[in-house]
Parts: C-alpha cells; sequence; structure tokens
C-alpha cells in the first residue's frame, strides 16, 4: 500500500509510481476515501528493492506491509479512518437503520409506497425493497424488472435512498443506471466471486455503498471479510458486512442467529457491520429481541424487513416482516442500546 505524503498523488506523480510497480510485474490501483486516496499494489508487493524505489519519491510518505488476506478492510489499513455515509447517516456516529419489504409486489406497488412512508416515519434512513429475489424453490415469484420502477418512485416520494439487492451483472447494471445508491448481495451469491468482482468493478468511483451479507454456510471471519475486499480492492472501499444467520441449528429459528460475530469482525475490520435480524431468526416476532441483542454486541445498524400489512405481503413478507409499529419501537429501543454502550475495554 502506497501512502502518499498529501491527500493524493498528481497525475503526474501517479505515472511516476506506476511505472516503478510496473517495473516489478504490479499494478496501482487507487483507493479512493472519503478525504485520502491510498495506492493499493496488485501483485507481490514484497520486493524489497520496488519498495525502496517509491520510498525514495519525495512525495511519498512511506509503503505499508500489512501482513493481512485483506489488505484494505484491515483494521490495522490507512483506510480505516474510512467513512461510509448514507441517508444522512455516517457509519459508526450514529444507528443506521435500513427497512422495507423482503419483496415488492409489481401488482400491489400501493403497499411498498405506504410501507416507504411508514419506515421514515418510523426512523428508517434506507428503504430497502427486493426487486430481483434469489428464491429456493425455482416456480416461486423470482422477482420483476418492473418493481425497480416502483422502488426509485417510492425514493423520490420518500426521499430515502434505496438498497436492493443484484444477482447478476444485467440486474446491476440496471440498478446502477436508475440511480440504486445502495446494492445488496446476498447470502447466496455473498461467495460468488464473479459477481463480487464484477459489483466491485461497477461501483469504483461511485459513491455506491454494498451491503454484503453473510454466507448460510457458517465461513470463518476471514472468509468474510475476504469477499468485502474483493469489492472494495477495485476502488471503492464502501462496504458494509451484514451478518443475517448462518445454516439452521436451533429449531424454531430461520437461520441461526450470528449477532455474536460482531465484536469479533470489529476486532480484524474497521468495515461497519449492520446486522439483519430478519433473516436471522424468518420470524417477526423475534425480531425485536435479534435487532436488540446485534445492537448489544456493537453493530453499527440494522437491516429489517417491514410491512404495512405483512399478510399481503409476498417472499419472505407474511412470516418476517415487522409491522411499522413494532418497527418503530424496535428503533427507539435501539437507539436506548446504543447510547448504553461503552467503548470496549
Ligand atoms: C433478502 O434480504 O430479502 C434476502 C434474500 O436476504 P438473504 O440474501 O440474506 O437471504
Ligand atoms: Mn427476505
Amino acid at each position: 500500500m502506497i501512502l502518499p505524503k498529501s491527500n493524493r498523488l498528481s497525475p503526474e506523480q501517479v505515472t511516476a509510481v506506476t511505472e516503478i510497480v510496473e517495473s516489478f510485474g504490479c499494478r496501482v490501483q487507487p483507493i479512493v476515501g472519503a478525504v485520502r486516496t491510498i495506492y493499493a499494489i496488485v501483485g507481490d508487493e514484497r520486493d524489497e528493492l520496488m519498495i525502496n524505489r517509491l520510498e525514495g519519491l519525495p512525495y511519498i510518505e512511506r509503503i505499508d506491509r500489512i501482513q493481512s488476506p485483506f489488505k484494505l478492510l484491515d483494521i490495522r489499513s490507512d483506510l480505516a479512518t474510512h467513512q461510509i455515509a448514507i441517508g444522512g447517516v455516517t457509519l459508526g456516529k450514529e444507528l443506521l437503520i435500513i427497512a422495507g419489504h423482503c419483496t415488492i409486489d409489481p401488482k400491489n406497488p400501493g403497499y411498498f409506497y405506504e410501507t416507504a412512508q411508514a419506515v421514515k416515519e418510523a426512523g428508517a434512513h434506507v428503504l430497502r425493497g427486493g426487486v430481483w429475489k434469489p428464491r429456493t424453490n425455482p416456480y416461486a415469484f423470482q422477482g420483476d424488472d418492473k418493481s425497480l420502477e416502483i422502488l426509485m418512485e417510492a425514493s423520490r416520494r420518500t426521499g430515502l435512498p434505496v438498497d436492493t439487492e443484484v444477482m447478476d451483472e444485467d440486474q446491476l447494471r440496471l440498478a446502477l443506471d436508475a440511480g440504486v445508491p445502495m446494492l445488496q448481495v446476498g447470502a447466496r451469491n455473498a461467495l460468488n466471486y464473479s459477481l463480487l468482482r464484477q459489483i466491485g468493478a461497477a461501483v469504483a468511483g461511485r459513491k455506491t455503498v454494498v451491503l454484503l451479507k453473510r454466507s448460510l454456510h457458517m465461513g470463518t471471519l476471514n472468509e468474510f471479510i475476504s469477499a468485502a475486499e474483493y469489492i472494495a480492492n477495485f476502488g471503492n472501499p464502501s462496504v458494509i458486512l451484514c451478518p443475517r444467520g448462518t445454516a439452521p441449528a436451533l429449531d424454531g429459528y430461520r437461520n441461526h442467529p450470528d449477532e455474536s460475530i460482531v465484536p469479533l469482525l470489529k476486532e480484524r475490520t474497521w468495515a461497519p457491520v449492520v446486522v439483519d435480524p430478519s433473516h436471522s431468526v424468518g420470524k417477526a416476532a423475534y425480531v425485536p429481541a435479534c435487532a436488540l441483542a446485534a445492537i448489544a454486541y456493537g453493530a453499527d445498524g440494522l437491516c429489517i424487513e417491514a410491512h404495512v400489512l405483512p399478510s399481503k405481503g409476498i417472499g419472505d413478507d407474511p412470516k418476517q416482516a415487522v409491522t411499522p409499529v413494532v418497527l418503530t419501537e424496535t428503533i427507539r429501543r435501539a437507539r436506548e442500546v446504543w447510547a448504553l454502550r461503552r467503548p470496549a475495554v
């Protein structure tokens, strides 16, 4: 990692640095933080001569060699001061609440518009709405391009930024062209490295934030953070980690609630963690407790499925969406737990 003395290198300085790095068979990838741009050396960055030549340049502060599988997202990385903001919230400074339907029903857009308004009034900062859905059953509703228009219309009506899942490159393009500011990578695609690379390349140079769910199959911490690094290493480090329960182990919960992963992630990465209690427990009645536990464990925010009339919803909504009343109360309590938190000792 090349750290310049100033906030970023001039084009001439980039050319000089690139020449040195490329002569050692590596490549330079700028990583644009909110304040500072740093430059990743892609390839084997251990060559002493290359490092000496780079450190000899008057505008280079130092070359950092973090021995970590995720150099950018590592807690010791110089990007650790990078701030991610969406919906008027800077992650880490205020609790981020993402809420809305699991799935937008294109035949009944009215429910989504009502939910959008209701989650805004409940205090949510980002509106979620599934346009395209990964469904276990191939005959179940798979989503509809038309829902993208409904999503963006709800965003215009409420002024809330929106979050939706993309599963392939076509959906990625449609979502970015429509102006979706937060893209979700679902649990089933959390380790789909081709998709992660496509998303990373597509969001580089944009303000888009990516919400990366944790895979269903209980992987290691490093596997999760490395998946996020796949996206970040194309140049946009605004990636949020989202635990959402792993393969079920407790009868009664849809998945195995994994909000206790938060402090472990926070020891290794600066990336914010927003927990999804809805898919963890899979039943509306258990969502508030899981949400509060996540905040107690140190989460930076919550992603909650909510619906004005869950029984009329589609996808996961009839089972696990909370009503606006429950959402409002959960957010109020979550903020209380957040306020009780003390820095780790
Ligand atoms: C969702 O958010 O509706 C969803 C499908 O989530 P996950 O990928 O975590 O199952
Ligand atoms: Mn869902």
